[in-house]
């Protein structure tokens, strides 16, 4: 196996558990390892650190697979993790009872494998009903992908995957975009999932991140749980996962805004699906920067507003021109809200931080001439567990704010 040799000094991270080594702290490689196989990381005196994924085109030059220098990176070593994730998941309720037509009423779309977080970094894998879908983002992901297709298909019992692997960040590894059916028959788009007691179709080969938001889940259900008798405006709704659950909570009416068509085409099958009525729903087609201002100059009001922005800031070198971005919208969103009205506010870039973002929603209100209590903080969904040493993992971060 081939070593890599840090620079002196530059193990201090390794040694905290964080899982990667980045280009400057390698001080040289012995050996000729190929893309994405493992090596030794050892420290400049000549010690065992980690075993890593080998990425020779990436700023990220490895990635950890284990601390233990007994344990083997081989198809065992995976399906133990992947076992391991999968009863994360079942400790945390989620329905594992993979066999067709089995509690065909519970939510069946969820995070099985995440990354870094379940100790795969590169490889994310969700559940949608009966098919998996994967995404292999990384050199060292990409090396094992077929031994953990198998291995998925073999601890789960489904027979489908469809991959994903269309995620720009796959150029930074020098590979290319994928998408198709890896195991099973060819996949029939869209699927529908259970959310709850909510159904939704899903475009799983040409929908936003794997085809559904799914880390939003227990969000839409705090929506849902406020929603009662509020006149609501859902910004970014993508097809209608908030939307949905406002209704479900008894919301009056709800406008829902994306600049997405298809999103919103499949917001409105959403709605049918559900049984719920159409003409509770406005669908607009739009940016979400221009309509808040159309809603500011036409006087309109609401009491509820849902704010689930994109990424505007990947990482923290964007920090500043996203807190603009988010400023904007929050100091729109708190001019719309009557008094008593609820601000649902989220950031998922990685750039922003919680205290960052809070900061921006102060703002935003004082600037807006409105007075307003956080009363909730949010975060992503269960199923996108957060290594306690990979902190980086941590992407979601939102607030409920009462305008006084
Ligand atoms: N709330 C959704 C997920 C939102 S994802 C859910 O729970 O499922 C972000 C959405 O913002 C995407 O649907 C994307 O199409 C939309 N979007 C991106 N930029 C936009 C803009 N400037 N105006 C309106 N929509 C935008």
């Amino acid at each position: 196996m081939a070593d890599l040799v840090l620079k002196p000094g530059r193990e201090k991270s390794l040694l905290r558990r964080h899982p990667w080594v980045f280009s400057g702290a390698v001080h040289h490689l012995n050996g000729d390892p190929a893309s994405g196989e493992t090596v030794d990381l050892l420290s400049f005196q000549g010690d065992f650190l980690a075993r890593a994924a080998y990425s020779p085109h990436s700023q990220i030059r490895a990635r950890v697979w284990t601390f233990d220098p007994d344990e083997r990176v081989n198809p065992d070593f995976f399906q133990q993790r992947i076992r391991a994730a999968i009863e994360m998941r079942e400790t945390l309720g989620f329905a594992c009872e993979w066999s067709k037509g089995v509690q065909r009423d519970v939510t069946n779309a969820y995070r099985l494998i995440y990354a870094e977080s379940d100790g795969i970094p590169g490889l994310i894998v969700d559940r949608y009903s009966e098919m998996l879908v994967l995404q292999s983002l990384t050199a060292g992901s990409e090396y094992w992908k077929e031994t953990l297709a198998d291995i998925l298909l073999e601890e789960t019992g489904l027979s489908s995957i469809y991959e994903r692997s269309d995620a720009d960040v796959r150029a930074l590894e020098g590979m290319q975009s994928i998408a198709l059916t890896i195991r099973g028959p060819e996949l029939r788009s869209p699927v529908t999932i259970n959310e709850d007691d909510l159904k939704f179709k899903v475009n799983l080969s040409g929908g936003q991140k794997t085809g559904f938001y799914l880390d939003q889940r227990q969000n839409r259900l705090r929506v849902r749980e406020l929603a009662n008798g509020r006149d609501a405006l859902d910004c970014f709704c993508y097809s209608g996962g908030f939307t949905l659950n406002a209704l479900a909570g008894g919301a009056s009416a709800v406008v829902a805004v994306d600049s997405s068509a298809e999103a919103l085409a499949l917001g409105r099958e959403n709605v049918s699906l559900n049984g719920e009525q159409a003409e509770r729903v406005e669908w607009r087609e739009g940016d979400v920067f221009q309509e808040l201002r159309k809603f500011r100059d036409e006087g309109r009001s609401f009491d509820l507003v849902i704010l689930d922005p994109p990424k505007f800031a990947p990482t923290a070198a964007q920090a500043e021109k996203a807190s603009r971005g988010y400023k904007d919208i929050n100091l729109l969103a708190f001019k719309l809200l009557r008094p008593g009205g609820l601000l649902v506010t989220f950031s998922c870039s990685g750039g922003v931080d919680a205290a960052l973002f809070q900061k921006i929603v102060a703002s935003a209100a004082l600037d807006a001439g409105v007075e307003a209590q956080i009363v909730e903080h949010l975060s992503q969904a269960a199923d996108h567990p957060v290594a306690l040493h990979f902190p980086e993992a941590a992407y979601l971060k939102g607030l409920i704010c009462i305008r006084k």
